[in-house]
């Protein structure tokens, strides 16, 4: 294996191990540059990577080279200043930096934000997206005029940014003139900011509302931020008028944000609302194909269902599993069996917090509704804390069996007659608020997806 070979094939593998940011900003443009006995050199672009990557991520990277080479002994990472210009001109860099830009495709268009990678064609629909599917190709077909606005939620990494980008596409395509634009609640709500800060909020806001399709992505981000919700309120009604598209996405849906103006919810609530839930196994098998197909990686069937029987729990992870498999055909020139699968994908199968603990749940329902976790635990009896609290309550006896005292115990020091009474209220209500259901489902999801 060549030093590229196996900077590429440890690439791979931390691409899914760190977050894309974090991937995106420490690791690239980095390259081994000499790899002498057990001794591996690693070329990075400026101190501040060199620091970040000795500190934080050395141990995962030695582990890593050394899985794929036992003779690795030693990482050293070095900035190499006057090396610059040859280093472009080196073609192993270079071809280094090719394959890179293989791995993490950031074509984004800078006026849409839009990522040309994410289209129709590449989006399998099964029977958990198929509505959130339709409902899009519908709005596609036809802007602002037949689901306005259309709201998609579901779990994360179940497809919500890859099918509201790949419409984006769609229009930019099928619609030449129409001003198609992208934008992740964070970064709407980072320029609302900027915006006041800089006194240009009316550059920003005519930048919005001469649009003829706003895709906002995630807005369960906008939760608390008030400031932000006001301006989307406004720019939602400019361009509702004008009979432009919106499409919202979120993780949940409306009623489930906490902390948002009622104003803005009822907007959400106001077209059509569609979700994406779990895939089933066909789907999870469809999907690996197409993925392993893209990467003209033939695996055999006994490995492609191990993964579709292993990896439930979303999209993401099926395609790191991919991504690990072939990163192994092409560094060892064979297809992987059925036990090389497993081992190469134990950390993605095995990895932590599919169960239930009463600090997960706790956790879990407090982020969801943004309050604290103390809060939840503490003795207060205000509204927006006793829900949330009783529905933890509920969840412990459901999930855990705990005992009525240990219970009430647990939130506040109660009696065992407070954990009775809050577990038959959720109970009761369950029955007759289908909200409250899709809350419930959603918290499960998080407290078993980690
Ligand atoms: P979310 O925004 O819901 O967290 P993403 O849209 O980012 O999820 O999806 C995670 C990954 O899975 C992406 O790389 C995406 O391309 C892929 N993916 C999601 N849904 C599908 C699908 N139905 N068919 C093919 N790939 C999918
Ligand atoms: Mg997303």
């Amino acid at each position: 294996m060549t030093k590229e070979e196996l900077w590429q094939a440890t690439l791979a593998q931390l691409q899914f191990q760190i977050s894309q940011a974090n991937f995106a900003t420490w690791l690239k443009n980095t390259y081994i540059l000499a790899k002498k006995g057990g001794q591996v050199v690693v070329s990075v672009p400026n101190n501040f990577s060199k620091e970040w990557l000795e500190n934080k991520y050395n141990k995962l990277i030695f582990k890593i080279l050394r899985n794929l080479d036992n003779e690795v002994r030693e990482v050293n990472y070095t900035v190499e200043r006057q090396a610059q210009t040859q280093r472009e001109a080196a073609s192993p860099a270079a071809a280094t930096q090719e394959a890179q830009l293989e791995l993490a495709p950031l074509s984004v268009d800078k006026t849409t934000n839009l990522n040309s990678r994410y289209t129709f064609d590449n989006f399998v629909v099964g029977p958990f997206n198929e509505l959130a599917h339709a409902a899009t190709q519908a709005v596609t077909k036809s802007p602002g005029s037949v689901y306005n606005p259309l709201f998609i939620y579901g779990g994360t990494g179940l497809g919500k940014t890859h099918l509201l980008q790949a419409a984006g596409n769609q229009m930019g395509k099928d619609f030449a003139d129409k001003r198609v634009r992208y934008v992740s609640s964070e970064r709407f709500t980072t320029g609302v900011v900027s915006a006041i800060r800089n006194h240009t909020m009316d550059n920003f806001r005519a930048s919005y509302r001469d649009l003829d399709v706003l895709v906002l992505d995630d807005v369960q981000f906008l939760a608390g931020k008030d400031k932000t919700q006001e301006e989307l309120f406004h720019t939602f009604n400019t361009l509702y008028e004008r009979g432009k598209q919106i499409v919202f996405s979120s993780d949940r849906p409306p009623k489930a944000i906490a902390a948002l103006e009622e104003r803005l919810r009822s907007r959400f609530e106001g077209g059509m609302i569609a979700d994406i839930s779990s895939p089933d196994f066909e789907t999870r098998m469809a999907i690996i194909k197409t993925k392993a197909q893209e990467k003209t990686l033939p695996l055999e069937d006994a490995v492609l269902d191990y993964i579709a029987s292993n990896i439930q729990r979303n999209i993401r992870e099926l395609e790191g599993a991919i991504n690990r498999l072939a990163a192994f055909y092409k560094l060892n020139n064979a297809l992987p069996t059925v036990a090389e699968a497993k081992n190469l994908l134990r950390s993605v199968i095995q990895s932590p917090s599919k169960f239930a603990t009463p600090r997960r749940i706790v956790q879990v329902v407090a982020e969801f509704y943004d309050i604290r976790e103390k809060d939840i635990l503490a003795p207060s009896r205000k509204k927006e804390i006793v829900k949330p609290r009783q529905i933890a309550m509920y969840l412990l006896r459901e999930e855990l069996k705990s005992s009525y005292p240990f219970i009430g115990e647990k939130f506040g020091g109660k009696d065992h007659t407070t954990a009775i009474y809050a577990c038959a209220k959720i109970l009761k209500e369950l029955q007759d608020s289908e909200g409250l259901v899709e809350e419930m489902t959603l918290i499960r999801q998080r407290i078993y997806s980690g």
